[in-house]
C-alpha cells in the first residue's frame, strides 16, 4: 500500500495508476528521468564550454609561442 500523490488516497503499490484520480506513478518516474536527462544535457553543455575554453587556451598558448618566435627572429635580424 502507498499513498497517491495526486489525491492522497491509499492505493495498492502494484498499481501504476491511481484508481481514484488517475494519477500516474509512471509519469512521475518519467518526469524524474526527464529531469535527470535535462541535468545530463546541462552537464554536457557545461563540459562543452569547458572544452572550448581549453581549446582557446591552447590556441592562445600557440599564438604566444609563435609571437615569441617572431620577436626572437626580429631581434636576431637587427
Ligand atoms: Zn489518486
Amino acid at each position: 500500500m502507498c499513498i497517491c500523490q495526486g489525491c492522497g488516497k491509499i492505493i495498492q503499490k502494484e498499481f501504476f495508476y491511481c484508481p481514484w484520480c488517475g494519477y500516474s506513478k509512471i509519469n512521475q518516474e518519467n518526469n524524474e528521468s526527464q529531469r535527470l536527462h535535462l541535468e545530463m544535457n546541462e552537464e554536457k553543455m557545461r563540459q562543452n564550454k569547458l572544452n572550448q575554453i581549453e581549446k582557446l587556451e591552447e590556441e592562445l598558448d600557440n599564438l604566444e609561442r609563435e609571437l615569441s618566435v617572431l620577436v626572437l627572429s626580429a631581434e636576431m635580424h637587427k
